[in-house]
């Protein structure tokens, strides 16, 4: 049950009815505004208080992240806006490598129109015995491919013990699929108030997606992207399958931004342009796309990054799909 609070009021006659039932509850401040989430419902949907401008009950399991009560949430990522009309890209290596490869990249992102950077530097590898990331090292190169493009940075997490390490580095911590659902890690981020660009993990309802921004949101951290990156079917001719149709219902369901990466899913480089495409076309706000100078090279996922020149291509046919349906790139 989310009691939505009129502006500028003290929560706490509220909370104490609250309390008196034995119920459960988090106070989070929403720009100003107060929000109680309480739980069980049967405890207290009898519950009102003079406070109260709006008593929601939603029937999904997850409260905050719904769509019930709230229409749209637009993230701030420095000066980029996701989920407003613009949709977002954001491109880069799935590894930063080293110093100079990193610059080529985002150089090249930026003339070419990406508006944000990609690259891990904690790498989550299935096995341990591949290239892990530069871990410490490659922090230092973000900031100084960040300062020297201008250009915000949405990196990954891999740990609660990171998350102060890449605190000061990162413009957007990434949870990958792996960590979709650890909680701990969701409850850390969730207490920054840095954006979170959250993988739905390959194993996972959507339901169970956003009970994972749930632990985020329930913290206030309210900067949340969920991303779409592919699940786990019996197909075997992609990597993973995207899943645009769970893309178009998510929106129904939530009032956070929705972003696909169509690198991990396709698994080949020239699968990227059309799933990339089609994301698009679903109603996506922001792409993160995985791009080298030498992607044949590459440490990791070499098979599936695309080259600068095909990320240029990319670009021009996404701008025209963007136009189509009324947003823009
Ligand atoms: C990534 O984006 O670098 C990554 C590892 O993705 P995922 O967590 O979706 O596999
Ligand atoms: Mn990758």
């Amino acid at each position: 049950m989310l009691f939505i609070l009129k502006k500028g009021v003290d929560p706490s006659t509220l909370i104490e009815k609250i309390k008196t039932g034995s119920a459960s509850y988090r106070y989070i401040d929403l720009d100003g505004r107060g929000i109680v989430v309480a739980w069980p419902d049967k405890l207290v949907e009898s519950i009102d208080d003079e406070t109260v401008e709006l008593k929601v009950k939603v029937s999904t399991p997850y409260q905050l992240a719904s769509k019930v009560w709230r229409d749209k949430t637009i993230v701030n990522i420095g000066d980029v806006e996701v989920g407003d009309r613009r949709v977002v890209v954001a491109a880069g290596p799935c590894s930063i490598e080293d110093e100079n490869t990193f610059m080529e990249i985002a150089n090249a992102v930026k003339r070419i129109g990406g508006s944000m950077l990609r690259g891990g530097v904690f790498k989550p590898r299935t096995s341990p015995y591949t290239f892990q990331g530069l871990g410490v090292e490659g922090l230092k190169i973000l900031k100084k491919v960040r300062d020297a493009t201008g250009l915000p940075i949405v990196t990954e997490v891999l740990d609660t013990r990171d998350v102060p390490l890449v605190m000061p580095y990162a413009d957007m911590l990434q949870i990958g699929a792996r960590n979709a659902q650890n909680f701990a890690l969701l409850r850390e981020v969730g207490r920054t108030r840095k954006p979170v660009l959250l993988k739905r993990g390959m194993w996972m309802t959507i339901e169970e997606w956003l009970l994972s921004a749930e632990y985020i949101l329930l913290e206030g951290n309210f900067s949340v992207v969920l991303c779409e990156r592919g699940i786990r079917t019996f197909e075997k001719g992609t990597r993973f399958t995207m899943d645009i149709g769970g893309m178009v219902y998510t929106r129904t369901q939530t009032h956070l931004p929705i972003a696909a990466d169509p690198s991990h899913p396709a698994g080949r480089r020239d699968l990227v342009e059309p799933l990339a495409l089609a994301a698009v076309a679903a109603g996506v706000d922001m792409l993160l796309i995985e791009v080298h100078v030498r992607p044949e090279k590459a440490l990791s996922d070499s098979e599936q990054q695309l080259s600068i020149e095909g990320f240029e291509r990319l670009m021009k046919k996404l701008k025209l799909v963007a136009e189509a349906i009324g947003r823009e790139l």
